[in-house]
């Protein structure tokens, strides 16, 4: 039995994860970094919470006897796609990435572009004043300077500690979303800008449309690079590479 660990989060790691459990030969693992109260969950042993850097991560390999990696995490999980890179690469095991297939910017309503958040900050400083920030928490304390701007900010869970901005709004809601929605959310709470992250997919594209009919400036922070491993972006090519491999 080879053991693969799936490093989740997403809902293509869940479906990876159902894919592969009854797969001959392999035994999965799915790995979870564990903040989000009642996660999405595959029907296969499960663990939660980080391994301890890039050396817990490779300690945790070599213990678990793990033969390969698929790293699905969201593709702006930069800390965990470095790790397993490291890793997997100390350790001269099998190393799959999945990055969902970003959305294309219409060439009708050009996006803002940002390096990052705190890129992302400075493109709104003096020019926004009600911005909805739909990319969860984890990135909110980049736009704490920016005192004269309403920010609407939606998360999949409560937080955990204050948010660390003065003129807020916070919701707690988790996709799909839909336009219809999206644009109703957008109007009322008069939104003049949207930030988003590159994530790609259908679960939280709305807002995009939703942005554009309605003429809203969607500032978009553009994706880290991929990492490493074989990148894939279709999971029924991925699972036959793996078919191959193993
Ligand atoms: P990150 O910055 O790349 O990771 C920070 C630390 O969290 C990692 O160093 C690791 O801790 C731990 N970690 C992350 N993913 C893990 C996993 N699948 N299993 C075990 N430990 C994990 O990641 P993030 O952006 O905070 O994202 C955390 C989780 O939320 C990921 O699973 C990701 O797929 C999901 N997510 C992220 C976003 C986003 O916008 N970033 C959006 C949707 C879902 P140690 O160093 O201690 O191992």
């Amino acid at each position: 039995m080879k053991k693969i660990l799936i490093l989740g989060g997403t809902a293509e790691a869940v479906s990876l994860a159902a894919q592969l459990k009854d797969y001959p030969g392999i035994s999965v693992i799915y790995s979870l970094a564990g903040r989000t109260r009642s996660p999405n969950l595959p029907d296969c042993a499960v663990r939660q919470g980080g391994f301890g850097g890039t050396d817990g991560l490779t300690r945790y390999l070599m213990e678990n006897d793990i033969a390969a990696v698929i790293d699905a995490t969201h593709p702006y999980a930069g800390q965990m796609a470095e790790n397993a890179r490291r890793a997997t690469s100390k350790l001269s095991l099998a190393h799959y990435k999945y990055l969902r297939t970003p959305w294309s910017e219409p060439c009708e309503a050009p996006w803002i572009w940002a390096a990052s958040s705190n890129d992302a900050a400075e493109k709104i400083r003096g020019k926004f004043n009600r911005v909805f920030l739909s990319g969860g928490l984890n990135d909110v304390a980049a736009f704490t300077a920016l005192n004269d701007v309403w920010f609407l900010i939606r998360s999949i869970e409560y937080p955990s500690t204050p948010i660390p901005i003065q003129n807020f709004s916070h919701i707690k809601a988790r996709g799909p979303f839909d336009v219809v929605g999206e644009r109703k959310l957008m109007q009322e709470n008069k939104i003049d800008a949207l930030v988003s992250k590159n994530s790609g997919g259908s679960a939280t594209e709305a807002k995009l449309h939703a942005a554009q009919a309605l003429s809203i400036p969607i500032i978009m922070i553009d994706r880290p690079p991929p990492l490493g491993g074989v990148v894939f972006d279709d999971q029924a090519m991925l699972i036959d590479r793996l078919r191959q491999d193993f």
